[in-house]
């Protein structure tokens, strides 16, 4: 029998509400339960794929080539459970779904209403994860309040009716602000924003709080009497140091037990949280600290390189070290030398990417990397820049770029119109919908004998996601490998190079995939696992 969790949140955005609901999901993997997380977005864009991360942070992809919200990869960071595509819907998917069906006619003499039709369909979404797990748990995003949301709560409420109050638990995350001139945390905002859900007929189980410090057992006696619950059911939820804390953390406050209390779960299996444990031991006590200059475009907002941080941190996990990021915005070398940015750090990374800002800035840092080998790490875009700095300086192709930035002489990068997905030719014309058009997904990829990163997967044949329209154009192989670039992997078609590397350089790698969606602090990566050690070699001789 498959249990609901239900995760809104109320009073404001940013509560870490997808986190919390990892950390969660953890906790009943750690007594032995099977989970799966899925999230309702309530925007209307159908996927997250065409906003920009400024706006919305990273685009998470799945194996099955979904563009999705990033929490899905907290969810699978926190759980290993890879997610897929049908682990996040949005309002706009809803909608589509439903239009397109009314056009074919399925709804013959019906009048389309938000209640029943697009409340029914949320519900759909929700069943069918009917039988995938002990438990799954459902994150509404978007605060209770918004309009967006209505519908999703309208359906969640029903669903909850309809399943029985035994197997549909709701769990509210809400902020206690604390007021320096009163000295006090404020209950308030969470008061109203419970009326509000409670309003639309939802009674939350528990509510996860969000404070900056120690809620007193005053405050949650005032907010569980405000708010019909049992006073351990008002969990406080505390900054943490690391979000792999997290699990630890809200465990100590009860949360897992809560829940199988709320669903009346009378024999509650142990748990281990050893793994937990280990991760965070490591996190708090590193031997050394390493410095990793990112440079790319989205700095200002950490969220658009979510996964790429933390696959970083998971390197630094596995090395026993600390690793300090420094974002520097790539437009910088483009009137600067980057000598005085890049002198003191011990690896440079320049990762996925699109469009032409910057793109100069990041072939400098990369002819920085190989020329003072220093490790280097480009992903996806940082590939083809790696790629076109070597054709400009190296092969001496002074008009090397990529036809992303406009048509140019030399098209070394180039955009694919046609590759095999499945066995089967995936073909795009040069005009096609950007929306859910790129190379998408997990793909495999066959290594090189004896080469860098056949030693770093210790394999010769990897499967890794991709999200990227444009290709390194196999025209211009000979004349890199005449200069020392490796075409180190390669589609098994042979067709599409992978993976790059330098014979003449300690650690220079380029991947057109993104292995950082793959990495997790309990089995982090190993190419960040090798990045990172090849950057603590580095921090040796700096
Ligand atoms: N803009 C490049 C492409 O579409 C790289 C994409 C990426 O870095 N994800 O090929």
């Amino acid at each position: 029998m498959t249990r609901y969790i239900f995760i809104t949140g109320g009073v404001v955005s940013s509560l870490g509400k997808g986190l919390g609901s990892a950390a969660l999901g953890a906790l009943l993997q750690a007594r032995g339960y099977r989970v799966r997380l899925c999230k309702l977005d309530p925007y209307l864009n159908v996927d997250p794929g065409t906003m920009s991360p400024f706006q919305h942070g990273e685009v998470f992809v799945t194996d099955d080539g979904a563009e999705t919200d990033l929490d899905l990869g907290h969810y699978e960071r926190f759980t290993g459970v890879p997610a897929r595509g049908s682990d996040n819907t949005t309002t706009g998917r809803i909608y589509t779904s439903v239009l397109s069906r009314e056009r074919r006619g399925d709804y013959l003499g019906a009048t389309i209403q938000v209640i029943p039709h697009i409340t029914n369909e949320i519900k759909d979404f929700i069943h069918e994860k009917e039988g995938t797990a002990d438990f799954v748990l459902c994150e509404i995003g978007g605060t209770v309040g918004d309009i967006e949301s209505l519908p999703f709560l309208e359906a969640i409420r029903q669903f909850s009716n309809e399943v029985g109050a035994d197997r549909a638990v709701f769990v509210h995350v809400t902020l206690l602000p604390y007021i320096p001139t009163a000295g006090e945390l404020k209950t308030k905002p969470t008061q109203h924003s419970v009326k509000e859900l409670m309003s639309y007929g939802i009674r939350p189980d528990i509510l996860l709080c969000r404070a900056d410090r120690n809620i007193e057992a005053e405050e949650r006696r005032k907010i569980a009497l405000f708010c019909n619950l049992d006073e351990r059911k008002v969990i406080p939820a505390l900054d943490a140091s690391s979000i792999y804390e997290v699990p630890l953390q809200y465990h100590a406050e009860g949360l897992d037990h809560q829940v199988m209390d709320s669903f009346g779960i009378k024999d509650i299996p142990n748990l281990d949280l050893s793994i937990w444990e280990d991760i965070v031991h490591r996190i708090k006590e590193p031997e050394t600290t390493i410095r990793i200059a990112i440079v790319g475009k989205y700095t200002d907002l950490t969220d658009s390189y979510k996964s790429l941080n933390e696959a970083l941190a998971h390197g630094g996990i596995a090395n026993n070290a600390k690793v300090e990021l420094k974002f520097i915005e790539a437009e910088t070398f483009e009137n600067e030398d980057p000598t005085p940015h890049l002198q003191r750090i011990h690896g440079i990374l320049v990762p996925g990417g699109f469009g032409e800002r910057g793109v100069e800035g990041k072939i400098k840092a990369v002819q920085y990397a190989r020329e003072h080998n220093i490790p280097y790490f480009g992903i996806c875009l940082g590939m083809q820049m790696a790629v076109i700095e070597a054709a400009r300086n190296l092969c001496g192709i002074k008009g090397a770029s990529s036809t992303e930035f406009g048509a140019c002489d030399d098209d070394v990068i180039g955009m694919m119109t046609e590759w095999v997905k499945d066995n089967k030719l995936e073909e795009r014309s040069k005009n096609a919908d950007k929306g859910g058009t790129m190379r998408l997904g997990a793909y495999p990829a066959m290594l090189s004998k004896d080469s860098l990163i056949e030693k770093i997967y210790s394999s010769r044949e990897i499967s890794e996601r991709h999200r990227h329209r444009y290709e390194v154009n196999m025209d211009y192989k000979d004349t890199l490998e005449g200069q020392g670039l490796i075409f180190s992997g390669m589609s098994p078609d042979g067709k599409l190079p992978e993976i790059i590397e330098r014979e003449d350089h300690p650690w220079f790698i380029g991947v057109q995939f993104h292995p950082e969606l793959k990495s997790k602090p309990f089995d982090p990566h190993p190419l960040f696992v090798s990045f990172i050690e090849a950057a603590l070699k580095q921090s040796r001789l700096v």
